[in-house]
């Protein structure tokens, strides 16, 4: 395997990370104040990213431009998009974790849009602005468990139900939203549907204020009677007891990966800006022994080993997508291990710098609040660590819960 930055992604790689430095970081702070008001200055940057993924057909940046790409190159193995997004938010979450949570364009639904829809709803959705609404009242981590409901009424189905936490949820032109046909099936009633922003029945109540990504906007959406035309359903209207769940839960193994991403970007900040601070009463020298040194010395080593395990096992994840190779454990372990180390990196090093690390002054008290999100959504770190516990064990979701 070879480490270094593909070749052919290291242009986007450097832009996204002059992006971080130059658009994100100067704004970072003015968002996290005035949380719900729209950070217009991306308006002008996803269209530049508009541009970079419709001339890449295999690489690209954002979340739709993730599980484009499968096969192989003449060498047999290749990277793609998921590579290349893998990337490219990575350095974006270098500079902001929030601002790149509400990019248009690059929402979790275009992700769900790029996995399951036919060529021709992709083709209708093209430029959609897409989030995605799982999460209810009564189900979080147990999401075969909703409750909004799909009733098929001629060409139409009619959705009833309430959404909450939805990201981008108000500033998006259409919601992904997971509905059952047949409670009584179970999980394979379960299908995904498009409702575009406007769509009568459908309201967004309100809009929730969080502890961190503050320039995101998490939204409760309530669906009364709401009637969507039965193209705007992703995939098969079929219930396939064999594989109906299984379907929509594939989108994840392509994005678990970029929560990981997020989670390193973040800490990568930290750890950096951390180094920095201390640069002159801190000297680290990595040929001294670890005990010989100063005990903050020691925690930045360890910090650093746990990111660069996290770093690959998340380019492991990604490549693997890319390859078409079946990556559910992988993106699991990659989320779990990053959504881990990058909690414990940015509220260690708000630990290590003290009053410079808790005050407004630095952005490291923000990342601290930004950093614990990419522990939770996409899938706690708990419910990862028992998705890879029923891989290794080959149990299903009955046999181990
Ligand atoms: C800012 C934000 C944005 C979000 N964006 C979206 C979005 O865009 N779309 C969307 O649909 N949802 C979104 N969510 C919801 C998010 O995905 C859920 O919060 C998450 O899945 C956890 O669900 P829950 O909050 O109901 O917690 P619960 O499922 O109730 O879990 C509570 C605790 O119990 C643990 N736990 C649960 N089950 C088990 C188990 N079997 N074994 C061990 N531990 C367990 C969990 O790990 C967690 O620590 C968002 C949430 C937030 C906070």
């Amino acid at each position: 395997m070879n480490l270094e930055t593909p070749k052919k992604f290291r242009a986007l790689v450097n832009q996204a990370h002059q992006v971080a430095h130059n658009v994100f970081r100067p704004i970072s702070r003015k968002y996290d104040r005035a949380e719900h008001a729209y950070p217009k200055e991306l308006d002008m940057l996803a269209s530049v990213l508009d541009g970079f993924n419709d001339g890449n057909p295999e690489g690209g940046a954002g979340a739709a431009a993730a599980s484009k790409s499968g096969g192989g190159n003449d060498a047999g193995v290749k990277n793609g998009a998921n590579m290349s997004t893998l990337l490219g938010t990575i350095e974006l979450c270098y500079g902001d974790t929030g601002l790149l949570l509400t990019m248009p364009r690059q929402g979790l639904g275009n992700a769900a849009i790029a996995a399951v829809a036919s060529p021709a709803q992709k083709e209708r959705l093209k430029g959609c602005w897409a989030s995605m609404a799982i999460t209810e009242p009564g189900t979080g981590s147990d999401s075969a468990n909703i409750r909004t409901t799909a009733r098929k009424d001629g060409d139409y189905y009619v959705l009833n139900g309430e959404k909450i936490f939805v990201t981008s949820g108000e500033r998006s032109d259409c919601v992904v939203v997971w509905a059952t046909l047949d409670r009584n099936l179970g999980r394979s009633a379960i299908k995904s549907f498009v409702v575009e922003k406007g769509t009568p029945g459908m309201e967004v109540a309100r809009l929730e204020h969080k502890l961190g990504i503050k320039a995101s906007d998490t939204a409760v959406i309530v669906f009364t009677d709401c009637r969507v035309h039965k193209d705007n359903l992703l995939g098969s209207e079929e219930i396939n007891v064999e594989k109906g769940f299984a379907g929509v839960m594939e989108t994840f193994d392509n994005t678990r990966p970029l929560v990981a991403g997020m989670a390193i970007g973040v800490a990568k900040a930290a750890l950096e800006r951390t180094r920095d601070l201390l640069k002159e009463q801190v000297p680290l020298d990595y040929d001294t022994p670890v005990n010989a040194g100063s005990a903050a010395a020691a925690e930045l080593y360890r910090m650093e080993a746990d990111w660069e395990a996290a770093y690959l096992l998340t380019l492991k994840a990604a490549w693997m997508a890319d390859n078409r190779v079946p990556n559910s454990k992988e993106a699991s372990m990659s989320k779990a291990k990053a959504g881990r180390i990058c909690n414990d990196i940015t509220l260690k090093c708000v630990e290590l710098c003290s009053s410079l690390g808790y005050g407004e002054g630095e952005l490291l008290e923000k990342w601290s609040r930004d950093s614990k999100i990419l522990d939770i959504f996409e899938g706690t770190q708990q419910i990862q660590q028992l998705i890879v516990a029923r891989r290794l064990l080959g149990k299903s979701s009955s046999e181990l819960k």
